[in-house]
């Protein structure tokens, strides 16, 4: 039996653009894109706020994934929205519109069940609001964590007293910038770990992902797609592939951590070919099986 993942974040609609189409009102949100990645693997309580507005066939759809949706709190008013658009560079994107709505006060009482998890995911929120869910977890065994560069400009006090309680942050390359004032990223790397967390997994889209501790560094390449949609939720879900398989196979070991970035590269990789979540809608368990071993051919030498 594979020991639960709790996930705190948001559940949005993206409106979402980018060179080759546009998607509209499309189930999105942080915590959303890593719940349906780490379901493939274990059971997740999803811990967000959506709006009276949020329709029954998107819970149906969460709730037939496994997620339990016990702790995600409905309010009068309209779910969370974002709107972005992706340049040429698809690493480079703008954010049109942003409206919290139901998300503004969002204040999260865990209940009992979600508090015993193991395995806790604070994804992107404001960093006061990741310690406050993270004080209410009984005996949490990997703890790991996003940010974006919002919350390192805005709340840098907040993030730094949050770091050390972190066993994995996960950040993109243009984030541990921002929070090292480092360009070079192994020496980005170094200057995070040396403001707490016991690992940084740093996400650099189409070029992979590299994880680095005190003594060791791992990296893996990106999936070579010759089309990528829409690149948004890519990173959460990258983060739900490594919590899920880790929370799966119980092994906390080095290779148990390569083998869980590979997972994780490789839910990556799929949620990239359609937009929103939607990929996520026809992917089976065989098909992340057959891209895990095409990445074990891909990078044996
Ligand atoms: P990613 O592409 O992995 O950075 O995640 C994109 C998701 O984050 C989208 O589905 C958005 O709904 C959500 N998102 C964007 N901005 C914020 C924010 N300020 N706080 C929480 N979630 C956000």
């Amino acid at each position: 039996m594979s020991d639960a993942i709790a996930v705190v974040g948001s559940v949005a609609f993206d409106t979402i653009e980018t060179p080759t189409g546009r998607a509209d009102e499309v189930l999105g949100g942080s915590a959303t894109h890593f719940a349906i990645a780490a379901s493939y693997f274990a059971p997740v309580h999803l811990v967000a706020v959506v709006g009276d507005d949020f329709p029954a066939a998107e819970r149906e759809f969460l709730a037939a994934r496994g997620i339990d949706l016990a702790g995600l709190e409905v309010r009068a008013g309209r779910t969370f929205r974002w709107s972005g658009r992706y340049h040429e560079d698809l690493n480079v994107r703008d954010t049109l519109k942003l409206e919290l709505n139901v998300f503004a006060d969002f204040q999260p009482h865990l209940r009992d069940a979600t508090r015993q998890a193991p395995f806790v995911f604070l994804a992107n929120i404001d960093p006061a609001l990741q310690e406050g869910v993270l004080a209410q977890f009984t005996a949490p065994a990997l703890v790991a964590c996003d940010t974006m560069n919002h919350w390192i400009e805005s709340t840098r006090g907040p993030l730094e007293a949050l770091l050390p309680k972190i066993e994995l942050l996960i950040v993109n390359d243009e984030e541990a910038r921002l929070l090292s004032g480092e360009t070079n990223i192994p020496r980005a790397a170094r200057r995070i770990l040396a403001l707490g967390p016991k690992q940084v997994l740093v996400k650099r889209g189409e070029y992979g992902a590299i994880l680095f501790s005190a003594d060791s560094v791992f990296a893996v390449p990106a999936y070579p797609l010759e089309e990528v949609f829409d690149p948004t939720g890519a990173g959460d879900s990258f983060a739900g592939g490594v919590l899920g398989y880790l929370a799966s196979s119980g092994d906390r070991s080095e290779a148990g951590l390569r083998r869980a970035i590979v997972y994780g590269s490789v839910l990556a990789s799929y949620i990239v070919e359609d937009f929103g979540s939607r990929r996520f809608r026809t992917l089976s368990r065989d098909d992340i099986e057959r891209r895990y071993r095409q990445f074990v051919a891909l990078t044996e030498f």
